[in-house]
């Protein structure tokens, strides 16, 4: 069987542009040759793919972006001759592409983040090619994600990938920017990404991106969370997705944590329209949490509703589905502790708040 079977690939805009920040058609081919070749061998791939201000800037001359609204037209106009110049190379295997743009709102609220899902499911049982990119000719900073390192983590996450490969115009993570520091040595391997390994990134990277090593770390640190692998690799390298899928000693690896996360409740990672909160004495990640540790009830939800959980110290929170309604825990509240102790024997059906496997935890910042 096969390590990976969904993949996340996301292209930067230097693996798809020249210096001039105009659209490089034998990349896009060899790319192109490379996802058609790793979807022939049985994978399951989404495409994000960055590259629609690069490209709208080259057919409209710009060589600065002077202000937000020119970035959203050259984006606009972009995204057409992007997806174009996809949907051209594709034909010739066969294969359909399905465009797909996001804002964050798409990602966060979990209703959305299903219609999404379905849509991107559906797109891969029929085989066709979803690529995904944000919609920057709408997005505005209050919407925005920022950035299609941390767009892919999402996306990685919230379509049950096992692996996203991240390509950029370098051959993975080094100990510093390369480009500056001659000296930098190369990492093969991640197992956590720490202060440490965030101190090697503080350079960004051409004048077209966007965020440089520093939003790949965030983005891998989504991912390897929610137990998903993720490669930095170098886009230039021949059929470089195929050689990352089948062969070592490609790319920098960031390995997937340990994680209790089961897939269906890993968007509880990202989602964010929780209904109410409820403040508990202690939070801990591995035990559930007991009706008695109930302080306050905020907020008005019914059960299956997702919460915000938060300790009374405020230093640790969590998110996920609530066993009772507010309703409910308010009725308890109210209770003496010998009825507590009286209900919760024979007529609370869980004993705790949130069930274990539908409840992740976040220590605050
Ligand atoms: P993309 O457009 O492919 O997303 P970026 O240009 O945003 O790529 O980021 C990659 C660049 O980040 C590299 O070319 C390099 O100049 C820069 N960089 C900064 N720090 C590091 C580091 N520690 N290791 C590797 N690259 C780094």
């Amino acid at each position: 069987m096969k390590k990976y079977q969904r993949i996340v690939v996301k292209v930067g805009t230097s693996s798809l542009t020249d210096e001039n920040g105009k659209i490089a058609l034998e990349k896009f081919n060899s790319l192109i040759d490379d996802l058609a070749n790793v979807k022939k061998q049985g994978y399951e791939v989404i495409l994000v793919s960055s590259g629609a201000v690069g490209c709208g800037n080259g057919i409209l001359n710009i060589t600065e972006n002077t202000g937000i609204a020119q970035k959203q037209a050259s984006a606009a106009v972009g995204q057409v001759q992007l997806m174009n110049t996809y949907a051209n190379g594709f034909e010739k295997f066969g294969i359909n592409v399905g465009q797909i743009l996001l804002t964050r709102t798409d990602l966060y609220y979990r209703k959305r983040n299903i219609n999404f899902m379905n849509t991107l499911n559906e797109l891969l049982k029929i085989d066709a090619l979803p690529i995904i990119n944000e919609n920057d000719s709408i997005t505005v900073e209050e919407i925005k994600i920022g950035d299609n390192d941390n767009l892919s983590a999402l996306v990685s996450i919230i379509s049950n990938a096992s692996l996203l490969i991240l390509l950029s115009d370098i051959d993975g993570v080094y100990d510093d920017n390369p480009s500056k520091n001659p000296d930098a040595k190369f990492i093969s391997v991640i197992d956590k990404i720490d202060e440490e390994i965030y101190s090697y990134a503080q350079d960004k990277g051409s004048k077209f991106s966007t965020g440089g090593m520093f939003t790949k770390l965030q983005a891998g640190e989504k991912v390897t969370n929610a137990g998903i692998d993720m490669i930095i690799a170098n886009s230039s390298v021949d059929g470089i997705v195929s050689k990352v899928l089948n062969e070592e000693g490609y790319g920098t690896l960031f390995k997937a944590q340990e994680n209790r996360i089961n897939e269906d409740t890993r968007w509880l990672l990202i989602a964010t329209d929780t209904k109410g909160e409820v403040i508990v004495d202690e939070i801990h990640e591995d035990k559930p949490i007991d009706l008695s540790s109930i302080i306050e009830v905020k907020g008005d939800f019914e059960i299956g509703d997702f919460i915000k959980v938060r300790s009374k110290d405020l230093n640790s929170s969590g998110r996920g589905v609530s066993n009772y309604s507010s309703k409910d825990l308010q009725e308890m509240l109210s209770l003496s502790k010998k009825e507590f102790d009286k209900k919760i024997m024979h007529d609370y059906l869980y004993p705790s708040l949130l069930g274990l496997d539908k409840f992740v935890v976040k220590k605050e910042q």
